[in-house]
């Protein structure tokens, strides 16, 4: 921390709620610009729909969801054609305010009519979503999973899922939901904020019983009765890269806008909180990614009536100290650097003595976040602990396991990494690493690629009429049946119905998502009979393709 102002550039920047200081030419930020816009209950059910328009059966882990109020009339139909061609099934929906969090406003319903539209639901939109009746139950209870997930870099894109997580209990046995049980929170919501309230929470010191528990005690109570935890690890892994990858375009409009590339800026990475369901057949249904999931270790109890006391929690001392030292270790500048020096002559050690010069952390709390820097500092100070470990590391202590590291120390009776000292990384790389089975999924992206190619003024997320007809023109897209007027047309009508959902309102053009409905109109348009997503693929290779042959007929004018 910089009370008095900040003089030198800072390694590390840990900001408490958003990527928010222009005033960073260099490091790393642990904030994504435009990361919490992106996560919202909206604008991700947006992303995925998108996304399972696509590719319906690859994210049929997202539960069907509508945006209201614009889709409550197209809600109203397609539960009433649903109903109408399967009388017996009787659905339950829950409805989420936008922007909402630990189940703040959250309520069931049966049917459509049921949607409280007084006052609330104009003023604040929200999400309604087909309700998942049938969860893995452990103990009679529903449970959730928190896990944590590091977004290490969006270009090229790296992605890390924490071994363990979290497991947050209901209070009160679960029943399907009928008319009676709807409105019993302790029953259907997962959320500790709301589940602490209930006479029958338990805080417990052992991470495999009580209202919160680690993730592995789950996975090992489903081995010992047989499930197949290895094909859940592998659902939650695959859930996890392709939710990633339905934020990333939109986050690439974000980064550029703010970090414009060629100019002088930090680079960023975050850890996300993932909360998953299961239902009763273990696969893994996603039902909200948090862009600032809670680090706290402890929790607060009360010890008579009205009096509280904060108190340790082993449960999440042992999964989040775990996610933060990691996420340090895998974005250590010094790491980097003693790589490369190791690779010489292991020169970080003189005289047999490690030399490590110090990160420069710099911490900064929101305002909401001041209230816990108290306890903060604590999860600080025993990161600093396991830090010091890594790098004054005695040659008594036995190494762990290094076999996980992404780059495992020197040789035997060279000095050892001071990441020797450390346990093994909680942190599992899955993208690049499983890359090649994913990469089909990323056409969005490279819509978005194109997006940000037209968007002209460094700095904007919204593209105007003239980079438009410069995007339709430079690709040679219009022709005889596709005028220059038609696609000015295009954009008015797609530009205007999103302006109109009211979403940002700080600038005028056409936003991504906006860019990404006119793309696919074009692409079905012109390739009529394919699926979708071979539609898009196919005007996305187009589009390139002529892009890419118009840059070289520039360069053989600009050499002329
Ligand atoms: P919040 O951000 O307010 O916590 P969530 O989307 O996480 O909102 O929902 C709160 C809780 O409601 C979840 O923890 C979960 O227990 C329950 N829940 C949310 N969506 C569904 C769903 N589609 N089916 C079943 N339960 C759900």
């Amino acid at each position: 921390q910089f009370p008095f102002g900040r003089r030198l550039p800072c390694d590390i920047y840990w900001h408490g709620v958003s990527f928010h200081d222009n005033n960073i030419f260099s490091g790393q930020v642990n904030k994504f610009p435009g990361m919490m816009e992106t996560v919202r209950k909206i604008t991700l059910s947006r992303a995925m729909r998108t996304m399972q328009d696509l590719f319906p059966l690859e994210y049929n882990f997202y539960p069907r969801s509508w945006i209201l109020p614009e889709e409550l009339p197209l809600f109203v139909a397609e539960v009433r054609m649903m109903k109408d061609s399967n009388p017996s099934w009787k659905p339950t929906f829950i409805v989420k305010p936008d922007g909402g969090c630990q189940g703040d406003g959250i309520y069931l319903i049966k049917d459509p009519s049921d949607i409280r539209l007084t006052g609330s639901i104009q003023s604040r939109p929200a999400v309604v979503q087909e309700y998942i009746c049938k969860p893995l139950l452990m103990d009679k209870l529903k449970f959730d999973i928190r896990l944590y997930v590091l977004l290490k870099s969006l270009e090229p894109l790296e992605i890390y899922i924490a071994k363990d997580g979290l497991s947050r209990f209901c209070t009160e046995p679960y029943q399907e939901p009928t008319l009676k049980n709807l409105h019993q929170v302790f029953m259907h919501l997962t959320n500790y904020s709301l589940n602490i309230h209930s006479g029958n929470f338990i805080h417990s010191d052992s991470v495999n019983t009580g209202s919160k528990r680690t993730f592995s005690s789950i996975l090992c109570r489903l081995s010992s009765r047989g499930a197949d935890v290895k094909k859940l690890w592998s659902d939650i892994i695959s859930l996890v890269i392709k939710t990633i990858i339905a934020l990333t375009p939109e986050l690439k409009v974000y980064y550029q806008s703010d970090i414009p590339a060629g100019k002088p800026g930090p680079t960023c990475f975050q850890i996300l909180g993932f909360d998953i369901l299961l239902m009763k057949n273990l696969k893994p249904m996603l039902l909200e990614v948090n862009a600032n999931p809670s680090m706290r270790i402890e929790h607060e109890q009360e010890l008579s009536p009205g009096v509280f006391e904060n108190v340790p929690s082993p449960v999440d001392e042992e999964v989040k100290v775990a996610v933060i030292r990691d996420t340090l270790r895998l974005v250590d500048p010094q790491k980097k650097k003693r790589k490369d020096t190791q690779c010489l002559l292991y020169p970080g050690v003189a005289d047999g003595k490690l030399q490590l010069k110090p990160v420069k952390i710099q911490v900064k709390y929101g305002m909401k976040d001041k209230q816990h820097k108290h306890r903060s500092l604590k999860l600080s100070l025993k990161l600093k602990f396991y830090l010091k470990l890594g790098s004054c590391q005695s040659s008594e202590q036995a190494p762990e396991a290094s076999e996980e590291l992404p780059d495992a120390g020197p040789e035997p009776d060279a000095p050892r990494s001071p990441e020797a000292a450390l346990p093994s990384l909680c942190l599992k790389q899955v993208f690049p690493k499983y890359a090649k089975q994913f990469s089909y999924l990323r056409l969005v992206d490279r819509v978005a690629a194109l997006f940000i190619r037209f968007l002209g003024v460094k700095g904007t997320t919204k593209l105007g009429p003239t980079g438009f007809r410069t995007f339709i023109r430079n690709c040679k897209l219009s022709n005889s049946n596709f005028s220059m007027a038609a696609v000015d047309i295009l954009y008015i009508d797609i530009t205007r119905r999103w302006n109109s959902m009211g979403i940002d309102h700080k600038e005028s053009g056409m936003c991504l998502q906006a860019f990404v409905e006119a793309f696919f109109c074009l692409a079905q348009k012109k390739y009529k009979s394919l699926p979708l997503h071979e539609q898009v693929a196919s005007l996305i290779e187009l589009c390139e393709c002529r892009l890419a042959a118009l840059r070289g007929k520039r360069l053989v004018w600009g050499c002329g």
